[in-house]
């Protein structure tokens, strides 16, 4: 990725990254200007250079969530670290989506069900 892209360059290689779920909301400047993006997945707006986006800092769904709980510290991994793991089971999915829904937090969701924090995270991001 060349430091000097252009706006063109830069939201063609923000949709290829990001398969368009990512999109810009303020106009791209150059590379180190921060902007703001939004994620039509997570439905979350946040703030990035738009160097950093398409590289170190790129958007992972609901890392917001998971920066919270000290999950990405913990096993320096993202949400799909879980994919391994056993399914959960579809009661344990629907109290999840009720908690959630009522606004628990993801950490006393997992403590509440007895279920690791990167699988509620990853069914939410999942389902
Ligand atoms: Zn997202």
């Amino acid at each position: 990725m060349k430091k000097d892209m252009d706006s063109d360059v830069f939201y063609k290689a923000l949709h290829q990254q990001y398969g368009g779920s990512v999109v810009a909301v303020e106009r791209y400047i150059n590379p180190r200007a921060i902007m703001r993006f939004h994620c039509t997945a997570c439905d979350m707006t946040f703030y990035n250079r738009p160097y950093y986006v398409l590289s170190v800092q790129q958007h992972k769904c609901f890392l917001n969530y998971a920066d919270d709980v000290g999950y990405r510290a913990k096993t320096g991994k993202g949400i799909k670290a879980d994919k391994t793991k056993k399914r959960l089971p579809a009661d344990i999915k629907k109290e999840i989506s009720g908690l959630f829904d009522k606004g628990v937090s993801i950490s006393q969701i997992s403590r509440q069900l007895s279920v690791s924090v990167g699988s509620v995270l990853y069914y939410l991001s999942h389902k």
